[in-house]
Formats: C-alpha cells, sequence, structure tokens
C-alpha cells in the first residue's frame, strides 16, 4: 500500500529493476499544489478555487495594473515550510522570490512571480525518494478557447484571472523513482500528507495537485509528461512511456527531448512540443518584494504545529489496536475515518473506565473498525454530510457486541443514524429493531418455524445439512430479522437432534 517502507517493498524495486535491466526507467516528478490559504500569494483577494464566476476575485494586484505592488502572504509561507518540515526537508534561513519572464495570454504581468536560487525548502526524502526542492509561486489564470469547426472565422478565446495570484507549491524530485507505481504511490501519499497538513486539499482532478512525470531510459533524454490528473493516469502514462521509449531504442532509434501530454481517451501520450534548446526565463530578483529571514522559532512554531503524520499514524494504529495492515492502511487513507475511529475508541474506553461497560474493549476496537471500514464509505459517498457521532456509534457498537441488536438490524440503525444522528437506542424502540435472545421467545419461534416447514424439517432429518441454515433463515424471516440466528439454530438443532 501507499507508503509503506517494507522489505517487499524494497525487493519490488529490485525485482523490477532486474526484469527491466536492460532498459532501465528513471523517473522524476514536479508537483504543483494549490494551496488552500484564505487569501491570494501576493493580493487579498479571495483564494477560492470553486468560484464559479469569472474574474470575480480579482484586483490590480493580480491583474498586474502599473503601479500596484505584491505583498507576501504568510498564510503561503507559513504552508510550505509546513509541508517540507514533513518531508524532512532544510528550511532556507534567507529566501527570496524571482521574476520568471515569458509571454503567455494567461499571465497578465508578462512574467511569474516564482523562487529559482532560494526555494524554500530543500534536500527533503519521503519513501526513499530524495526531495529536490519545494517553492513557492504564484498560478497563471485559466483560457478558455472557443473554436469554431474547420474553416470558419471567428473562434476566440477568453481568459478568467480568478485563478491568477493563487498560492502555488511547487515539489520537484529527484530522479530517483524507477518504476510507475512507486511514482503513484509516492504522488498518494504526497496528497495525504498535503490533506494531514491542512495545506491544501490537493484533488487531483479539480487540479489543485497537477503531476508532471519525467521519465527516461538508462538515464538518456529525458521526455516530460504534462495532464496527468488523476493518480491512474500517473501510473498509466509513465507504463506507457516507458513502453514507447523502449521500442524506440530497440529499433535504434532516437528518443526526441520534447513535452509530451497524455490522451486518457487513447491511454496514450502525445507530442506537444520538442524543445530543441532549453527556454531562457531571464531570472532576476523580484524588486518589490523583501527578501525573507526565515526563524529557528518560526520553524519551531510551525513544527509544533504539525500533525501525527500518515506514516506514524500506521504504525501507532498497528501496534495500539492491533488491526490488520489493510484495515489501518483503509482508516488512516481516509483521515475523516481514522479520526472517527479514535474518537469511538476513546468513547468505550471512558465508558470501560466508568463501569458503564464490562468487556473485552479489543473485540469492541476491532468491531468499531471493521464497522467503519465497510459501512461508513457507502453512506460518505451518498449522503455528503454524515451526522452520525462517535458517541453514538459507540453505543451502537456495544449493543451489537452484547446481541441487543442483530447485524441486520444494526445496518437498518446505521442507515438512520448517518441521515438524523439519533440514538441508537432510540431507533430500536422506535423500530423496534430490538433482537430477540430470550430463550422462551425463541423457543416459541423454533417450533412455529417446524410446524411451518415439514419438508426441510424431513430433509434435516436425513442428514441434510443446509436445510438447518433455510430453517434458521425462515425463523428470521417471520420475526422480520430479529431473532437471535444462532441461539435459534442451537434451539432448532437441540429440537431436531432429539
Ligand atoms: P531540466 O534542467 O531539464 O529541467 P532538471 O534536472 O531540472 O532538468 O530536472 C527536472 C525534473 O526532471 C526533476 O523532477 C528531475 O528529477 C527529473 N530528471 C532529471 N534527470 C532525469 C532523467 N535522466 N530521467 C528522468 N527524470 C529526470
Ligand atoms: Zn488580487
Ligand atoms: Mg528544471
Amino acid at each position: 500500500m501507499a507508503g509503506r517502507t517494507s522489505f517487499f517493498y524494497f525487493f519490488n524495486v529490485k525485482y523490477k529493476r532486474i526484469m527491466a535491466n536492460k532498459y532501465e526507467p528513471t523517473i522524476g516528478l514536479e508537483i504543483h499544489v494549490e494551496l488552500k490559504t484564505k487569501t491570494k500569494m501576493f493580493c487579498s483577494c479571495l483564494n477560492d478555487p470553486l468560484e464559479k464566476e469569472a474574474n470575480k476575485n480579482i484586483c490590480p494586484i493580480c491583474t498586474a495594473q502599473p503601479g500596484s505592488l505584491p505583498v507576501i502572504n504568510e498564510e503561503a509561507i507559513h504552508s510550505v515550510i509546513k509541508a517540507g518540515l514533513a518531508l524532512n526537508c532544510k528550511i532556507a534561513e534567507k529566501t527570496w522570490f524571482e521574476r520568471k519572464n515569458y509571454f503567455y495570454p494567461d499571465l497578465p504581468k508578462g512574467y511569474q512571480i516564482t523562487q529559482f536560487e532560494s526555494p524554500l525548502c530543500f534536500e527533503g526524502k519521503l519513501d526513499g525518494i530524495k526531495i529536490r526542492r519545494i517553492h513557492l509561486e504564484e498560478d497563471t489564470g485559466r483560457l478558455m478557447h472557443k473554436n469554431l469547426p474547420a474553416g470558419r472565422q471567428g473562434g476566440y478565446s477568453l481568459v478568467d484571472f480568478n485563478r491568477a495570484g493563487m498560492p502555488l507549491m511547487e515539489l520537484v524530485t529527484e530522479p530517483d523513482i524507477h518504476f510507475a507505481e512507486q511514482a503513484k504511490n509516492f504522488a498518494q501519499e504526497l496528497q495525504l500528507i498535503f490533506k494531514y497538513l491542512g495545506i491544501s486539499d490537493a484533488d487531483m482532478e479539480k487540479g489543485q495537485m497537477r503531476v508532471e512525470a519525467n521519465i527516461s531510459l538508462n538515464m538518456g533524454t529525458k521526455v516530460e509528461v504534462k495532464n496527468l490528473n488523476s493518480f491512474r493516469s500517473v501510473e498509466k502514462a509513465i507504463e506507457y512511456e516507458i513502453k514507447r521509449q523502449q521500442e524506440i531504442l530497440e529499433e535504434d532509434g532516437k528518443i526526441e527531448h520534447e513535452t509530451r501530454g497524455w490522451d486518457d481517451a487513447k491511454q496514450e501520450t502525445f507530442s506537444q512540443r520538442t524543445k530543441e534548446t532549453s527556454d531562457d526565463y531571464r531570472y532576476f530578483p523580484e524588486p518589490d518584494l523583501p527578501p525573507l529571514d526565515i526563524k529557528p522559532e518560526l520553524i519551531k512554531k510551525l513544527a509544533a504545529e504539525i500533525p501525527e503524520l500518515p506514516q506514524v499514524r500506521r504504525k501507532r494504529f498497528e501496534k495500539e489496536y492491533k488491526l490488520p495492515a489493510l484495515s489501518v492502511d483503509i482508516l488512516v487513507n481516509f483521515k475523516y475515518l481514522a479520526d472517527f475511529f479514535e474518537h469511538t475508541v476513546s468513547e468505550l474506553n471512558a465508558w470501560l473506565k466508568s463501569g458503564k461497560i464490562k468487556t473485552d474493549i479489543d473485540r469492541l476496537i476491532v468491531l468499531s473498525a471493521n464497522y467503519i471500514i465497510t459501512e461508513f464509505p457507502k453512506f460518505i459517498f451518498e449522503n455528503r454530510e454524515i451526522k452520525i457521532t462517535p458517541e453514538n456509534f459507540a453505543e451502537l457498537i456495544y449493543l451489537i457486541f452484547i446481541g441487543e441488536i442483530s447485524s441486520s438490524g444494526a445496518q437498518e440503525a446505521l442507515k438512520e443514524m448517518f441521515k438524523t444522528g439519533a440514538d441508537p437506542s432510540q431507533i430500536i424502540e422506535s423500530r423496534n429493531l430490538k433482537q430477540v435472545s430470550n430463550r422462551d421467545d425463541l423457543d416459541k419461534i423454533a417450533e412455529q418455524t417446524i410446524k411451518n416447514n415439514p419438508q426441510p424439517v424431513e430433509d434435516y432429518k436425513q442428514g441434510k445439512e443446509t436445510a438447518l441454515q433455510f430453517l434458521v433463515g425462515q425463523a428470521m424471516r417471520e420475526t422480520k430479522g430479529k431473532a437471535n440466528p444462532e441461539v435459534v439454530a442451537k434451539i432448532l438443532r437441540d429440537i431436531l437432534t432429539k
């Protein structure tokens, strides 16, 4: 799973390298992430990636009116430092911004304010992959092209500057990656870390995280692949590119130094532009912004704000809750689920301590984890806003555990709890979901079932074991799922083998 550094992980790296020994792939990633700050990078316009109305969040600064001056957004600086600390980077003591000069209609100033010589963070590491640098820059606007059918005049392009000047973090890895899945896992783990840090939602489908992959074979000419807007396309595009380059080399061809795009429909890369000469952006220090000194006190303060990160959390979950690795991965990879799970556990622990419940807490913990993993994703997917509280969920788990409610009853109760946030004992009461475990009542149910189903009874007596399952099913149906199936089975067996 993502981010796991185990023997098998490295074995896998080695193995895939040996398999591809003739053409060893080398991959380096460049990843842009839109930061979730309140305002834009150099002005006080709202940083709202969901704004639908074009050119709503703009001002003289982010549209480059003459005489306007940028001001550095401190929150963005703090976010990048946190990312750097989480990724084991060094943090620059002195840092500044540069102008990267080029013309494009989505770039109102004719240059982008970015960092070139002094990235905020550098020399980091994640999952054995070195991170060269993480720096801060501003995003561009967005172009919309209205193309008319071939041969017709009058097409046009519109530009929306809402995105212009949004804070953008760029992370560059060393070429340390050797196969497609490793690149995908790395990008996924990065996304998770940014979510845990709360600095970005990093949703690839929404363009909040954009991955570019550089791929070469045997350290030869590298090709850059752009517009990868899902983790799946990161993996597929790299696989495709390795194969494409391999086929060229096998026929003694030459790899073109170029930028390629990814066609998701065709599942192939295509040439966008060749790079005969390297671009000259004429970087120079941004004269309108002061250089920054990053003080050790600031770094200390930001480090203290970093929450427990996924890798540490996975290890702790395995140890503390004795859950299998797969369950841990699912929980930790969906922060909401992991947080909910931990709230539930602390609730159960509090009850245990206060004497409200007396039971084996480890089994309650496993039961909670299993219910969260199997039941929550469906509801989250359907309802979006879910109203269930960990307190009520803990109570439901306890009621399942002591047999007050059957698993089918629990499903029904959960559904209601997600929608209304109601208390499980109230739901059990109002919907009459209480499981019948009382011996006298179940005896009656069993006898009724035997009376109503003479043929299956006969089959069971003849040794057909599955007939008993059928009878239990009938008993459950007659009681609308409220009979405790294990007890019913036992009673039926007792009566029929007497
Ligand atoms: P350039 O100067 O051509 O932009 P850089 O050295 O700045 O190249 O690296 C840009 C990106 O390309 C980085 O993510 C880096 O890891 C990756 N990269 C560098 N060399 C290679 C290579 N031989 N194969 C694949 N990726 C590479
Ligand atoms: Zn603005
Ligand atoms: Mg470069």
